[in-house]
């Protein structure tokens, strides 16, 4: 087989992987704070990822301004986080956050992104689950996308070099466990490029394409969480993957809170209706609806309608795998009322939701976990790496507020943008291992030759993987179904590492996918499996209840010899640490 080269050497002073929210934010203040900056991003600019592509009804970014309610301040912002999770993230993080999003709301508003006002000028905001007053602050509908847009803009300006269809898949570091660069697989030459820098900060978001259906572009393997894994950076908070009801077909558009508003009728493939038998005697359809949100949550009577869901795909799934949903009778008003967008993108998909039965299933749209950062600067316990967004770990747990990860994204990517650049700066003249480096292209080419005879085929796995995760790490877990998709995993990975897959030049980039995917799974199923409670949108159906006894705090995952490990962890109490920080 021909072996693989590094055809390119880039040298820069800080690499950002990634193309969201947090990684232009991440690039534009790098680049303002005089470093030299490259961004890879795996697919084409402004087209991959949550930030360039969510929608929902609601979409909006929080930041405590105190327009929808003067009483509304960060002090406030902070308590609402913690008490959302509190136990599960560093309060250090959280109070860096509820500061600093208002500073940010400010630049972007500087930069020229028009927030939806009210008549007197100030901006609109609306309530999120667990917000004490109105927070979340829009862009005509689409407000992550027109976030991203304003910083691309800047980032034009700013001659920002963007390396498009670029796959990073490996950091490198030396032997004291400092950055010294990354590789790279260019997806349109099939090459390989070495990245000489200092500084990575990683913002590759989230995962959802570990399940058949995700919220989300196909590029979402996990790759952040599985890199960072390996460097020994701990996965904290995994098992908690927000999932909830979308459309289905054509895909994916998410049912967000409003949409239950309006009492649609679920019925399965036989035409019966389902939600109503599934109810215990004491609770309330209306309480169902009331209650519903878009993640699943155990805590509230709005359980019911994702449990049954899936309880009734499972037995009698409709043509795509999941469920039919219809407006009821005469609901045409209170439908243009409480979710005239979500209305208009379902007509662009050809549905006419006052007329058509649609189907509905459970997709992935966001992960709670993620790779631990242990400073407000999003810094790692590796020198020069700083992660932001989705991929860092640390700011959400069992439950977030609606609004805190886009301004995750705006607040922690401004800091380990400034952060990174002024790391850079200090690093000087390091010179850079080239030992460490070729260590890391001989491990890949050694992988290829292994791979020479192997047979078993890597997209056949990617959607086995998929497939078992669906069916037994999504909303219904117990010990049964997570021993099932951990024997899976265990398997793939040993035979992925073993040679028993044909990789070659052609697929090199699927089969790389295929063993991030394997990693950040493994951390999800570890992570689910040893939490023997249900909390939040972590369930298990035999463990179906609470328990704050041993269970009120998070579970890390850390790389062990080659093994995965998963303990316990105690954060920083707020005494210790957000009490320093505050005025
Ligand atoms: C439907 C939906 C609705 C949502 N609603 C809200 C909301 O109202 N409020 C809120 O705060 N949050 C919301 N969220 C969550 C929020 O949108 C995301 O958490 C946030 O946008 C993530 O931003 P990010 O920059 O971290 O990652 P993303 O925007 O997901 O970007 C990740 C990028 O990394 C790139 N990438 C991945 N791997 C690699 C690699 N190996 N090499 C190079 N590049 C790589 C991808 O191509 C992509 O460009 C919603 C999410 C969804 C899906």
């Amino acid at each position: 087989m021909e072996q693989l080269q590094i055809t390119r050497k880039i040298v820069t002073d800080v690499l950002v992987v990634g193309g969201g929210g947090a990684a232009a934010r991440a690039a534009l203040t790098a680049s303002q704070s005089g470093a030299d900056i490259r961004l890879a991003v795996k697919s084409a600019w402004l087209n991959s990822g949550s930030t360039a592509t969510a929608f929902s009804e609601l979409l909006a970014i929080a930041a405590a301004i105190g327009h929808g309610d003067e009483r509304d301040h960060p002090e406030i912002h902070y308590h609402d986080t913690m008490d959302a999770a509190r136990g599960f993230i560093d309060p250090e993080l959280v109070w860096t956050l509820a500061e600093d999003a208002p500073k940010r709301i400010e630049d972007l508003i500087e930069l020229g992104l028009n927030f939806d006002k009210q008549a007197n000028g100030k901006l609109v905001q609306g309530m999120s689950d667990f917000a004490t007053y109105p927070r979340t602050c829009r862009v005509n509908g689409v407000t992550a996308r027109h976030i991203l847009n304003i910083l691309a803009k800047e980032m034009k300006v700013r001659k920002v070099p963007i390396d498009e269809h670029m796959m990073i898949f490996r950091l490198l570091t030396d032997d004291s466990r400092n950055i010294i660069g990354a590789l790279g697989y260019d997806g349109n030459t099939q090459e390989l490029v070495h990245y000489e820098t200092p500084s990575v900060i990683l913002a590759c978001g989230g995962a959802h394409y570990l399940y058949e259906y995700g919220v989300g572009t196909p590029d979402m393997t996990g790759d952040g969480y599985a890199m960072a894994y390996e460097l020994g950076v701990p996965l904290v908070n995994m098992e908690f993957v927000q999932i909830g009801p979308a459309l289905i077909h054509p895909p994916v558009t998410l049912l967000s809170g409003p949409v239950w508003k309006t009492h649609p009728i679920l019925t399965n493939e036989a035409g019966e209706r389902f939600l109503e038998q599934s109810l215990p005697n004491e609770t309330r359809l209306e309480e169902v609806y009331e209650h519903k949100a878009f993640p699943f949550t155990v805590s509230n009577a709005s359980f019911y309608l994702d449990y049954s869901i899936q309880k009734e795909f499972e037995k009698n799934p409709s043509p795509r795998g999941g469920v039919w949903c219809e407006m009821a009778p005469g609901s045409e008003p209170i439908v243009e009322e409480k979710m005239p967008k979500t209305k208009r993108v379902m007509k662009s998909k050809g549905i006419d939701v006052d007329r058509d039965k649609f189907e509905v299933g459970l997709v992935a749209q966001c992960m709670n976990g993620g790779a631990q950062i242990i400073s407000k600067e999003g810094e790692t316990c590796i020198g020069g790496l700083f992660i932001a967004g989705e991929t860092a770990g640390g700011l959400r747990g069992p439950d977030r507020p609606g609004g805190n990860s886009l301004a995750e994204g705006q607040v922690f990517g401004y800091r380990t943008g400034k952060a990174a650049a002024q790391y850079a700066a200090g690093v000087g003249n390091r010179s850079f291992s080239i030992d460490r480096t070729v260590q890391g292209l001989q491990e890949i080419q050694g992988w290829m030759e292994k791979s020479r005879n192997g047979i078993k085929e890597v997209e056949a796995s990617i959607q086995e993987l998929k497939q078992q995760m669906s069916r037994n790490c999504l909303i219904i877990r117990s010990e049964e179904r997570l021993a099932e998709v951990w024997g899976f995993l265990v398997r793939t990975e040993q035979e992925l590492l073993q040679g028993q897959y044909a990789v070659s030049k052609d697929n090199l980039k699927r089969a790389i996918e295929l063993r991030h995917m394997v990693t950040t799974a493994k951390s999800i199923v570890l992570s689910a499996r040893e939490r023997k409670e249900s909390r939040s949108c972590h369930y298990r159906e035999d463990f179906p209840k609470k328990d704050d006894t041993h269970w009120k705090g998070s579970l890390r995952v850390m790389k062990a010899d080659e093994s995965m490990n998963c303990d316990f962890y105690q954060w920083p109490t707020e005494r210790q640490k957000a009490g320093a920080a505050k005025p």
